[in-house]
């Protein structure tokens, strides 16, 4: 009898083979992907951990498949190219833009992937960055430059893409005043140094006075606590109220971020930590002609932009933690605790 043995490479990633919550991801080896045409595999050499990977990891939303790799951002080396692939080639280091888009539809085609109708996140309905390499399209990925750090190449990506967007959706101009609710959080935290960065003058709020420090020291013109009437105080400072609220904490804050914003403010809205459902006060939505706004992650373009306030320093990522890739466990629990201020970093 003859044997045949088919090879196939492995890799190691942390998979979640059900959806019980945090302590699902285990680490295991899998099958390593294989770049299609147009796409590019990538050996990762920094991820970072978002909330988003605890969400996935409790079904919102549940992975189409499992095994499921979780994981939006990485940095790492260019490892092979898929058939038609212009412009890279293996040993290029580079970012990975999280934002994962049809590439041929009218609003792919106009840079606006956040509307396409295939349009999801890495980790989220397709394998991620929690493992030792990850296969997308050619054009999620951006240059690294040789100073930028592993840490904040590969952490930087998600919320600072998606706080971005966010503010230009609110129409940031310079000089506005600017509400970031629960700072500390990933994409608050990026929030508030990127619109300090584009000019305007940023109040943040927390639940914690260490946090609040770190912003007044980082910048902010002030902090309050979130789970007092911030909204008194919001309008005291600015008189009358802030030009723009960034929200995604939810129903525990919803009221007071609504209060606290002038007649004619925008809140930009990204998520709710603390629930799905918030009530709405109608006579305040007219009267004051607020305009509420939803936002999801960032187009190729505004995340090349976010990159280079990154790059050039206008931003500087603050790092909560480096872990080894063997660690993961324990940087989702740090990631879970809401101990962390910054970014939570794992590398190869
Ligand atoms: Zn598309």
């Amino acid at each position: 009898m003859m044997l045949t043995t088919v090879t196939v490479d492995t890799m190691r990633a942390w998979i979640l083979n059900d959806t019980d919550g945090p302590d699902s991801f285990s680490l295991d080896e899998v099958d390593t992907p294989e770049p299609g045409p147009g796409d590019v595999r990538v050996r990762i050499v920094m991820s970072g951990l978002n909330h988003l990977d605890l969400w996935v990891s409790q079904g919102l939303p549940a992975p189409g498949s499992f095994p499921h790799v979780a994981g939006g951002d990485a940095a790492g080396v260019v490892d092979s190219v898929g058939e038609g692939v212009d412009g890279w080639s293996a040993g290029d280091e580079v970012i990975v833009d999280p934002t994962v888009s049809c590439g041929k539809c009218e609003q792919c085609l106009h840079d606006d992937a956040t509307y396409c109708a295939d349009f999801s996140i890495l980790g989220e309905h397709r394998w991620g960055t929690l493992a030792e390499y990850v296969v997308v399209p050619a054009r999620n990925l951006r240059p690294k430059f040789a100073d930028l750090s592993w840490e904040v190449a590969g952490t930087f990506g998600l919320v600072t893409g998606t706080a971005y967007r966010m503010l230009k959706r609110a129409r940031l101009r310079r000089g506005d005043t600017v509400l970031v609710v629960g700072i500390g959080g990933g994409v608050s935290s990026m929030a508030f140094l990127v619109a300090k960065a584009l000019g305007a003058r940023v109040w943040v709020t927390s639940r914690s006075p260490e946090k609040i420090t770190w912003a007044t020291e980082s910048g902010a013109e002030g902090g309050f606590d979130s789970s007092a009437d911030f909204s008194k105080e919001a309008k005291e400072v600015t008189n009358g109220g802030v030009d723009i609220v960034i929200e995604n904490v939810g129903p525990a804050t919803w009221n007071q971020s609504i209060r606290s914003m002038r007649k004619g403010g925008r809140m930009a809205v990204c998520g709710g930590t603390t629930g799905s459902k918030v009530e709405l006060s109608l006579p305040a939505l007219f009267f004051k002609q607020l305009e509420i706004i939803g936002s999801s992650m960032a187009t190729h373009s505004q995340f090349a932009r976010a990159l280079h306030m990154v790059e050039s320093g206008d931003v500087v990522v603050p790092i909560d933690s480096v872990h080894d890739f063997e660690d993961v466990p324990a940087a989702i629990e740090r990631l879970d605790s809401g101990e962390h201020m910054g970014k939570v970093a794992i590398r190869r």
